[in-house]
């Protein structure tokens, strides 16, 4: 009597595309995974990688926008604004020179 081998093999996750770091320090910024199509220009994300993101109140000509920096060199990346759609009800709009793409 044989026992049959069972292979118990993982499949990989489905892989959305690695992630957006930093294009100054290499902080990983982004998730590909939360990015989406914002028809825009800009590349948008729902979503930051915790605590990598820091956003700031800026208050100017009486207009309150949220700017976005990286936590940990403080490079410019982009602005917070509302958006209906996304799961988070947020739209990140990001320069797409502050950040570049990691992983596939
Ligand atoms: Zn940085």
């Amino acid at each position: 009597m044989s026992i049959g081998h069972k292979f118990n093999v993982k499949q990989p996750q489905a892989n959305a595309g690695g992630q957006y770091t930093c294009g100054t320090c290499g902080n990983p910024l982004f998730s590909a995974d939360k990015q989406f199509e914002a028809g825009c220009g800009f590349p948008s994300f729902w979503a930051h990688i915790e605590a990598n993101v820091r956003q700031q109140e800026l208050d100017s000509y009486g207009r309150t926008r949220t700017q976005l920096v990286c936590s940990r060199c403080g490079t410019h990346l982009g602005h917070l604004f509302p958006h209906a759609l996304t799961p988070s009800k947020l739209r990140y709009c990001i320069s797409a020179q502050a950040i570049s793409k990691e992983g596939k």
